[in-house]
């Protein structure tokens, strides 16, 4: 360890010889902001839209946008646009009972049938944005496609909004990152959803846990594509899965190029510590022995073999 404890304990997310891994929070509302953040990783606008019998307003959701966006001037907020089906039904949409709601319309997809919740959501983004100094992004859940990027982020920027990316969640759209980075500006990696489509096993499935561990070689694969192809492109490629949370994980993370670490805001100074610790190119070498490990056990045991 280069850096002591202390230097360690606040400040931007860097490795010991000081390349920047933006430390940012996952939040659902301004309630849960800390002075840890560097940003928003992730910002969750579920909250708005839950237990209710109509759609919150535009007028109701600039408010809600603008108290985080108030509170985060010259820094980095990443919306999330609603996330709605699957575990999270909405009465207002009225959707249609799903045999396989995980498969079906949820997410960016239920614009599909209601466009009118998603434009409406992006300009009440754009009002809150123009009003005061937060750097705003802009992202969608549940994205599949590269065409399903590109009609987001035009969408997007139609409104104003200039900084748009996707969420990978889905591995066909991990497969494809670099066409989906011709047009989005950021990819952010839902590593939730991503290890439940890319193991077929439900998130919520205590009995599937081990299929489910973000050290699985197929997941941190995955990772691996979607960090190369924001290297080639020169955009920013972050994760904001729960996966980010775990120190050693984080390692593996900045050392596979990815740009940023989304997380529960008291998560962070464990993962500030632990990057502070290594240098960039030790991070790399982890990198390196876990993308040759086969088993979740075997990636785990280069880690503290090689960060010795
Ligand atoms: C994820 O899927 O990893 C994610 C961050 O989104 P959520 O947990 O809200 O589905
Ligand atoms: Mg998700």
């Amino acid at each position: 360890a280069l850096v002591a404890g202390r230097a360690a304990s606040h400040g931007p997310g860097q490795t010991a010889d000081g390349h920047p891994v933006a430390l940012l929070g996952n939040i659902g509302s301004a309630r849960d902001l800390t002075p840890d953040v560097e940003g928003v990783g992730l910002f969750r606008t579920e909250l708005l839209y839950l237990d209710r019998a109509d759609a919150p307003t535009e007028q109701e959701q600039v408010a809600a946008y603008t108290a985080v966006f108030a509170a985060l001037p010259g820094k980095k907020v990443v919306v999330r646009t609603l996330d709605a089906g699957a575990d999270k039904p909405l009465p207002f949409l009225r959707m249609a009972e799903e045999p396989n709601p995980a498969l079906g319309v949820r997410g960016l997809r239920i614009a599909r049938r209601t466009p009118a919740v998603l434009a409406t959501q992006l300009a009440a983004i754009a009002t809150a944005a123009a009003a005061t100094e937060a750097d705003v992004w802009v992202m969608a859940p549940m994205v599949a496609t590269a065409a399903e990027a590109a009609a987001f982020t035009s969408q997007c920027r139609a409104h104003g909004l200039p900084t748009a990316g996707v969420m990978i969640e889905v591995p066909a759209a991990a497969l494809r990152a670099p066409s989906i980075l011709r047009d989005a500006d950021f990819l952010s990696l839902g590593t939730n959803d991503l290890s439940q489509y890319t193991f077929a096993a439900d998130r919520m499935c205590g009995d599937l846990a081990e299929l489910l561990d973000p050290w699985q070689p197929a997941l941190i694969a995955l990772i691996a594509a979607c960090a190369t192809a924001g290297q080639e492109a020169g955009k920013p490629v972050g994760v904001c899965g729960e996966s980010a949370a775990d120190p050693d994980f984080a390692l593996v993370l900045a050392g596979l190029g990815i740009t940023s670490l989304s997380m529960a805001p008291r998560s962070i100074p464990a993962v500030r510590e632990a990057l502070a610790a290594h240098t960039l190119e030790e991070c790399r070498q982890i990198a390196k022995a876990v993308l040759a490990a086969d088993t979740p056990e075997a990636a785990r045991a280069a880690v503290r073999r090689t960060s010795g």
